[in-house]
């Protein structure tokens, strides 16, 4: 176990709440690298889980029995703690949803048929996920509307210029990423909305790799909709968030229909439910809303200054350890990054790497990422992802240097 660590984080109590870290693949110790694409879960959210399918498991928002009125208090309480978390003014501008994609596709379904309409345009950057690109596509076929794209410089940063020279009266959204999954960069939100609104242009932001990162106050940034995975943050699969301002979700049709998100049903008109349940049809995900609350206690335990600190310096750690390797490239250089770091070795095909690797019990993440607008833009076929999340070590970091040493010996 490692003894680097930083003052008043206790990274061996940190990693002794995740059973997963602890096993062997492949006959060698498990090293998890590829926290960008789904995090690992403390044993309380699994605990949590547990306890509501064992006790607790019934419908909310219908019974008026004990054991449905206490599914709805706990899949309330998850949405009161991440209205604390992004600090949202209010707790009905916290709408649940399976993730990311389903949020994104939410506003593009609903904004789209409110305001979308041929000729006008929508802005996006050239390093976003299919999930904030095809969404926009569809909407574009739909209505005639036109995608826009924001291109990138050599490390992977937007071109802030080629960004506001876009904006004009045609713009209707801007919906952009905060932090790049494939290359790591931090994009300039607040600059990003600060110029849109100028022009009293919407931004929606992606959030995917930010909230298990770094804090993230929605009412500072001014963000009209932002969008994040639970999965992502150390809580279920199957959840995630839509952020949106009152007034706006309050001015959106809703997007799907059916139980629960009705007032009056007649059958030749229906009235809607207040937000949020407007955009809640449906039974919801109750257990996963419910363990997604124990994963954000969980990370209050820590505290967002500890996490980032301590990424930070596996970021730093990392970058020099894999920049003594030899024909390392690596793909995603800007100056604000988050603990992404993507990379080549000289002509190793990065699935191969990867195959290799996993012999030696290490998980990245090889391909496109879900980007592979970004990578056609970078003409390579993809790269090597080693992602870091707060439970990962120096140690760590040092077997994948070994590994991909082993990798270079193998196909070098
Ligand atoms: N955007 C970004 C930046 C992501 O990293 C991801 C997940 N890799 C998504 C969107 C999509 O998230 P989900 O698959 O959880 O909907």
């Amino acid at each position: 176990m490692s003894t680097q660590t930083l003052p008043g984080f206790d990274l061996a109590k940190v990693r002794a709440d995740f059973p997963t870290l602890h096993q062997e693949v492949n006959g060698k110790p498990l090293v998890y690298f590829d926290n960008a694409a789904t995090s690992q879960k403390p044993q309380l959210v699994i605990d949590r889980l547990d306890q509501y399918y064992a006790r607790e498991n019934s419908n909310v928002h219908r019974g008026v029995h004990t054991l449905s009125q206490q599914a709805t208090d706990a899949y309330e309480h998850t949405r009161s703690l991440v209205q604390q978390m992004i600090n949202a003014q209010h707790q009905h501008e916290i709408i649940y949803t399976k993730g990311t994609t389903e949020g994104i596709n939410l506003i593009a379904f609903s904004f789209g048929q409110k305001y979308i309409k041929e000729g006008d345009e929508i802005i996006i950057s050239t390093m976003e996920h299919h999930s904030n690109i095809v969404p926009w596509q569809l909407l574009c076929e739909r209505t005639g509307a036109k995608l826009k794209v924001v291109p990138i410089f050599e490390s992977g940063e937007l071109d802030f210029e080629a960004y506001k020279n876009m904006l004009s009266e045609k713009t209707k959204l801007v919906s952009m990423v905060y932090i790049s999954n494939s290359l790591g960069t931090i994009n300039p939100m607040p600059e990003i909305i600060k110029l849109a609104h100028e022009r009293d242009i919407p931004v929606l932001v992606d959030a995917a790799q930010v909230v298990p990162h770094m804090a993230v106050d929605v009412q500072e940034l001014d963000a009209d909709f932002m969008v994040f995975s639970g999965h992502k943050m150390f809580g279920p699969t199957g959840t995630g968030i839509l952020y949106g301002k009152e007034k706006w979700l309050n001015d959106l049709p809703p997007w799907m229909g059916g139980g629960d998100m009705i007032k009056v049903v007649r059958f030749d008109h229906t009235t809607y439910s207040d937000l949020p349940h407007k955009f809640e049809a449906g039974t919801p995900n109750i257990a996963g809303a419910i363990g997604l609350g124990a994963g954000i206690e969980y990370i209050n335990s820590i505290g967002y200054d500890a996490i980032s600190a301590w990424e930070h310096e596996l970021l730093a750690y990392g970058t020099e350890q894999l920049g003594t390797i030899p024909d390392i490239r690596f793909v995603g250089t800007a100056k604000e990054k988050a603990s992404v770091i993507s990379f080549l070795i000289g002509d190793i095909h990065p699935y191969d790497a990867g195959t290799i690797l996993d012999q030696l019990g290490i998980a990245i993440r090889t391909g496109h990422h879900c980007t592979q607008p970004l990578m056609h833009h970078l003409q390579i076929p993809g790269t090597m992802r080693a992602s870091f999340a707060f439970y990962n070590t120096k140690e760590e970091i040092d077997r994948l240097v070994e590994g991909i040493h082993r990798v270079k010996k193998m196909f070098g």
